[in-house]
């Protein structure tokens, strides 16, 4: 038997005003993510449903980019993306580009058991209805925030802030889950995909180690950064090094960003390059310890 863990973030980048205004809220719903998490192990769940619980929990806070609060594309419009992996056999699942589910996470879970790994846009989507999951018009996931975020991007380029939710998780039976869920990027060109959906770039699993990871998706994607980091750490180099290492990588491909990371040993790594990485470890017996930024 192994003591779990569940680690989570809200995505790495700077602090914005009415993050920090409401800080005491993001605090809450990274404690509400990792209870989410902690009583999905409880009920029964294994590392899939708690990591795909305390993302989803993410998903449906506004602060967040994800789901409902997803950063809008340079036309308007939501994209959200989301991948997650279970580490004992690799089997994973990932959604890009849908426009009307209200957890992709939950839709990218579908995809866990059989191919394909990667479904995108409208069929995405479609594949979510199927499997029953909530479904929504497309301007219903443009919030107030983020039109005005978008209005302020496209007038003076300001610094995005980058968000995107993530969780990892060691069950009691020593499996590994890794979850990612994001908009992408504020401004984005629609149709963009960044490192979140895509299995080996913003998340990971194996028999060693989970990772998620947030930041400049083009330099995760080209850094192999959650491969990288399981490759690592498979290798026998300590789970912090291999993160580091993980991120020297991306910053040489020009990115800057953060990762969580638990490895099967139970130890678990937060590292970000940024500002601010708003971020959370449950362990039983613990109340959930959360750090802002
Ligand atoms: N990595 C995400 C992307 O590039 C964005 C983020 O984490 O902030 O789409």
């Amino acid at each position: 038997m192994n003591s779990p863990v569940i680690v989570v973030h809200a995505g790495a980048g700077g602090l914005s005003d009415d993050l920090r205004e409401r800080e005491a809220d993001c605090r809450s719903a990274l404690e509400q993510a990792l209870t989410s998490g902690a009583d999905a192990l409880e009920h029964g769940g294994g590392a899939v449903e708690a990591a795909c619980a305390a993302v989803m929990f993410m998903e449906g806070f506004s602060l967040f980019n994800a789901g409902y609060g997803s950063v809008l594309c340079s036309d308007g419009s939501v994209e959200m993306s989301a991948a997650i992996m279970r580490g004992g056999d690799r089997a994973a699942g990932a959604m890009a580009m849908m426009r009307r589910t209200r957890h992709p996470i939950a839709a990218a879970r579908t995809l866990l058991d059989a191919p394909p790994v990667l479904l995108a846009g409208e069929h995405a989507d479609a594949h979510a209805a199927t499997h029953g999951l909530e479904q929504h018009d497309p301007s219903e996931f443009v919030t107030e925030r983020q039109r005005r975020r978008l209005e302020r991007w496209l007038s003076h380029r300001e610094q995005p802030d980058r968000g995107t939710v993530g969780a990892v998780c060691l069950d009691r039976s020593g499996l590994l889950a890794a979850a990612t869920s994001t908009g992408g990027r504020l401004g984005q060109r629609p149709g963009r995909v960044g490192d979140s959906p895509l299995i080996g770039a913003g998340t990971w699993a194996d028999r060693h180690v989970a990772v998620s990871c947030t930041g400049a998706g083009e330099a995760f994607i080209r850094a192999g950064a959650g491969r990288l980091l399981g490759a690592l750490v498979a290798q026998g180099v300590a789970l912090d090094a291999a993160a580091a290492a993980a991120m020297d990588e991306v910053a040489a491909c020009e990115g800057v960003g953060g990762l969580i990371a638990v490895d099967a040993g139970g130890d678990a790594v937060t590292l970000f390059s940024t500002q601010a990485m708003p971020r959370g470890e449950w362990r039983p017996g613990r109340a959930p310890v959360v750090e802002i930024p």
